[in-house]
Formats: C-alpha cells, structure tokens, sequence
C-alpha cells in the first residue's frame, strides 16, 4: 500500500537559526505521523545567510527534502506560491520556519481532515501577548475593518499555517493574481475550514522581518485586493456633500432675504473649500491605491524567478535518494 503524501510548504528567508531547530522538530512530527508520506518543500525567498547551504545539506541526507531558491527577496507570498505550485501531496500544509506555528499541530490538523471532514484546518493565534501594543492593537483593527468591507471569511489571529487538501491547494493556486494577499484567498476560496486555536509561540530565533510600515502596506494592499468599498466612498462623499451644498443654499436664501447681505463669513468660506478639497485628494488616492494595483496586474510580471533547486542542487556525486534519515532529528 502506497502511502498518502503530505507536502509541507515552508518559506523561509535568512532563518539560519532557525532552520536546524525546525528540521528538527518537523522530522519529529512526521515520525509521529507514520500513516502519511511527507514532502518538504522549502523555498529559499533570497536569503542572504547561510538558508541555502542548509538546505542544500539537509537535501543531501534525506530525500523527502526538496528546496527552491529564488533569484532575490521577493516576499512572503511569492514564495507561498512557488512553494505550493512546487507541492505533490494530496494534503498540503503551509508554515514559517520560524517555529511560531507549531509543528505538533499537524497531527491535530490531519485528523480534523481525514476523520471529521473538512476541507481544511487553519491554525488561529487566540493571544497576541509578547506583541508590541500597537501592532497588536493595529492588527485588530484591521480584521475588523476587513470583516466589515470585504466579504472574505478572515478571521482575527488567523495565520498563514494551515493544512489542506489538494483541491483546496488547485483552487488557492487557480486564482490568477500577481499580486496576492493569501489570507484573503484563503477566505475567498471558500471550503470548509476548521479552526484550531493555540497560544502565541515567539520565534524560535532570528528576528521578524515584518517591520510596522511593512505591514501598514501589506494591510492596505489586503484592504485593496478583496474590497470594492473604498472605491464607492467617493461617490457616496460626493452624494452627501451634495445634499450638505444644497441645504446650506437653502439657509443662504432665507438669511439673505431676512437679514440683507452683510459681507461677513469668510472663514468659513475657506473652511468648506478646504474641507472639500481634502476630499477630492482622499478620493483621488483611493483611485490611486487601485490604479496602481491594476498596473502591477496588466503587467503581468512573474511574481518570482527560480535560481535554483533541489534538482540542480543535489550534488555531482548523485547521492540524492537518502530515504528517510533524519540527521537533526
Ligand atoms: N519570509 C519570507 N520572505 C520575506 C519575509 C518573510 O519568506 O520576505 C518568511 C520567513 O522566513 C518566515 C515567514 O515568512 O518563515 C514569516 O516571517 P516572520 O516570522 O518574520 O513573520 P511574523 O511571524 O513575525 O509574522
Ligand atoms: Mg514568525
């Protein structure tokens, strides 16, 4: 009997501290999950460090390791994507490397799979203490923004670690944008997802690579890819601000014709112009926001180049096929 494969999909970019503890523990959870074949597959996002002599190493020793290495630093999601166009397996798993998701959680999410039926299982942060009060305080806000504008299922504390089946991975890997925002496609493919609580983890080593303006841009362009509301803010503005002209037309007439016309009120004048001027500007860079996404869309850039693989990597002398051995373990 052939064994189902489960591929797990790991970006990992300048985690050399990291990736030994993960090898590690990743090998010991797939021991404890012997009715599955595994499949790494780690993608190498441009690492500067020591990343890709690692993996190269642990290619050496054991073949159920499989690594792509990018050109340059494309980001996160790009390397969620080639690693998910790269994986084989009938269940396919996402994770850091930096041990934040907790490997032992697998056992939990096949089970959630194979015995209850789901589609897939997502891994939900219920604590964000260690976090800086306001990232925490600003993630908040953006889940709940986000559930109010845009009709995705994204759930706060939510994850990028989560497990799933091969058509949930054909459905994520169908969706043709360039410019991806995978907690939302995560939502907006539907499917049943089971959620699975656990307390925050700090990273294993290393440093976070998100700094807070990194992740203010990521928000907005999440805000921009799964939402068509910012785009109506300006036509609705437009249709209260009419309203609000038409009353003050109004008041104008009956003062005029009670009081005469002292000339008086210029303030205010310059008050309402600059009010509406602000407005124009708000609109126009919500036009902006956009504009420019559907610009990086048409021009249809590849959203990563591969400079290497497993493949090319596995060394002259053709010791490629170490079944099952785990050095780290
Ligand atoms: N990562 C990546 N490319 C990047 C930034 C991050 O592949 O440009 C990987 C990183 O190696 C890690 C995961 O994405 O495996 C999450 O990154 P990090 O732990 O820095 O984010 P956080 O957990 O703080 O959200
Ligand atoms: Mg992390």
């Amino acid at each position: 009997m052939t064994l189902d494969t489960l591929s797990v999909v790991v970006p990992c970019y300048n985690e050399e501290d990291t990736l030994p503890l993960f090898y590690a523990e990743i090998c010991r959870v797939a021991q404890r999950m012997d009715d599955l074949a595994f499949e790494f597959v780690f993608v190498d996002d441009g690492s500067a460090d020591r990343t890709l002599a690692l993996l190269r190493d642990y290619r050496k020793a054991d073949g159920r390791v499989r690594y792509l290495s990018f050109s340059r630093n494309f980001g996160k999601e790009a390397a969620l994507l080639a690693g998910l166009r790269a994986a084989r397996g009938r269940f396919v798993a996402v994770m850091d490397a930096d041990l934040q998701d907790p490997p032992d959680l697998l056992v939990a999410m096949r089970d959630g799979l194979v015995k209850e039926g789901y589609d897939c299982v997502a891994a939900r942060r219920v604590s964000r203490a260690g976090e800086p009060k306001l990232r925490a305080l600003s993630a908040r806000l953006f889940y709940r923004l986000m559930g109010r504008i845009a009709r995705v299922d994204m759930v706060d504390g939510a994850r990028d670690f989560r497990l799933m089946t091969r058509r949930v991975a054909d459905a994520i890997l169908s969706m043709p944008e360039t410019n991806r925002f995978s907690k939302g496609i995560f939502g907006w493919v539907g499917f049943k997802t089971k959620w699975l609580p656990y307390e925050h983890v700090p990273r294993a080593g290393g440093d976070t690579k998100w700094s807070f303006f990194k992740l203010f841009q990521y928000s907005l362009s999440g805000i921009a890819a799964f939402s068509q509301l910012p785009l109506a803010l300006a036509s609705i503005l437009g249709v209260l601000l009419f309203f609000a002209s038409l009353l003050i037309l109004v008041f104008l007439i009956i003062r005029r014709l009670a009081f005469g016309d002292p000339v008086s009120g210029w303030a205010s004048t310059v008050c309402i112009i600059i009010f509406i001027g602000s407005m124009q500007f708000l609109c126009l860079g919500i036009m902006g926001q956009y504009l420019s996404r559907m610009y990086l869309e048409v021009k249809r850039r590849p959203p990563y180049f591969i400079r290497e693989t497993e493949e090319d990597g596995a060394g002259a002398d053709g010791s490629d096929a170490g079944e099952d051995t785990c050095q780290n373990g």
